[in-house]
C-alpha cells in the first residue's frame, strides 16, 4: 500500500509539473503575441425574439499561435490576467471591436467582455472614450460585460469605472449571472443595462425542475428592476420555447449562431433563421 501511495504522489506530481510548464510556455508564448497580430475576433450574434432580428454581438477572442495552433480564451486569459498581458490584449479587443463594428451593415451592438484587472486600470474610461472618437462608433452600440468576480475584488474602484463607463454612454452588462457568490448583491450595487444568464441553466432547463424555476424567477426579477434578461447558451428548440414561454426576450447561442469571423457575421446577421 505504501508504494502504491509513493507512485500516485510522483505521478501527480508530474502531471502538475506538466500543466506548470504549458502554463509558463503560453505565458511567454503571450508576450508580443499582438503585436505579431497572432489575435482575431469572432463574434456570436445576439437575437431579440420579439423582432425576431439579431439586435447585437458579442466580440470573442481568438489566439492562434504559429507551433501551439488555436488555444482557448478559457485557457490563454486567465494566463494574460496573471501576467499583465490582458491590458494590451483587452485594448486591442475594444479598439477592434469597435472598428468592426462601424463597418457593420446594420447598427446593432457589439459586447465586449473586460477582465477585472482592466476594471482596476485608471483612465479605462477615457481609453474608452478616446477610442469611441477615433472609430466613430455611436457609444449606444457599445455593451461592456462584466462579470460578478470581476468587480467584487474591489468593489469601489471598480463601481466608479462602471460609472464612468456607464456616463460615456454605453452600456454594462452582468455576464454569467447565476455563477456569483452573491448574484442578487450585484444587483443591488449596480444598475445593470442587461443581465446575461449564465448558459449553465440554460443547459439544464431541460433536465432540471431548479433550473426552469430559477429561469422564471431570474426573468420575473428583470421585469421588477426592468432590466431585460438575456439567456446564454441557447442550442435547442425546446430551450428557446421555453425562455419563450417564460417571457425571455433575447438570447445567444449555438442555436441561431456559432460564433463567426467578422466576415461571415454580416452574412448570418442579414440572414437569421426564421423561427
Ligand atoms: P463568455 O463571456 O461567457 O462567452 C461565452 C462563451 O460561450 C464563448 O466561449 C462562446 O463560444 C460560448 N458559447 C456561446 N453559445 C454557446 C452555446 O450555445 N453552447 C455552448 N456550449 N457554448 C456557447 P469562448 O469564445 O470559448 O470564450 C470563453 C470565455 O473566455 C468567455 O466566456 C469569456 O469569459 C472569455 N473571453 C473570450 N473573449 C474574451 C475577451 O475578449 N476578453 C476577455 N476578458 N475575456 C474573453
Ligand atoms: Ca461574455
Ligand atoms: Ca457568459
Ligand atoms: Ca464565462
Amino acid at each position: 500500500a505504501k508504494v502504491d501511495t509513493i507512485e500516485r504522489t510522483c505521478f501527480c506530481d508530474s502531471v502538475m509539473d506538466q500543466a506548470e510548464r504549458r502554463r509558463r510556455e503560453l505565458s511567454f508564448a503571450l508576450r508580443g503575441a499582438v503585436e505579431r497580430g497572432e489575435f482575431s475576433l469572432y463574434f456570436q450574434p445576439q437575437m431579440d425574439l420579439e423582432t425576431g432580428a439579431f439586435s447585437g454581438a458579442e466580440a470573442l477572442v481568438r489566439w492562434s499561435h504559429p507551433e501551439y495552433g488555436s488555444v482557448s480564451p478559457a485557457v490563454f486569459i486567465p494566463i494574460a490576467e496573471e501576467n499583465g498581458q490582458i491590458i494590451t490584449i483587452g485594448d486591442w479587443v475594444l479598439e477592434q471591436s469597435c472598428r468592426q463594428a462601424v463597418t457593420w451593415v446594420r447598427p446593432v451592438k457589439v459586447a465586449v467582455n473586460l477582465s477585472a484587472i482592466q476594471l482596476r486600470q485608471r483612465g479605462l474610461a477615457e481609453r474608452i472614450g478616446e477610442i469611441l472618437r477615433e472609430t466613430g462608433l455611436d457609444p449606444a452600440r457599445l455593451e461592456i460585460e462584466v462579470t460578478e468576480s470581476s468587480f467584487m475584488a474591489d468593489l469601489d474602484l471598480s463601481l466608479q469605472m462602471l460609472r464612468e463607463i456607464q456616463a460615456l454612454g454605453v452600456s454594462v452588462a452582468l455576464d454569467d449571472f447565476g455563477t456569483g457568490y452573491s448574484a442578487l448583491a450585484s444587483l443591488r450595487v449596480f444598475p445593470f443595462n442587461q443581465i446575461k444568464l449564465d448558459r449553465g441553466f440554460t443547459s439544464d432547463l431541460a433536465v432540471s425542475d431548479e433550473a426552469r424555476a430559477i429561469v422564471h424567477s431570474v426573468l420575473m426579477l428583470g421585469q421588477s428592476l426592468g432590466t431585460p434578461v438575456l439567456a446564454e447558451g441557447v442550442e435547442t428548440d425546446e430551450q428557446l420555447a421555453f425562455l419563450r414561454a417564460a417571457g425571455c426576450r433575447a438570447i445567444q447561442g449555438f442555436l441561431y449562431s456559432r460564433p463567426v469571423p467578422a466576415g461571415e457575421l454580416q452574412r448570418v446577421m442579414l440572414a437569421p433563421p426564421a423561427s
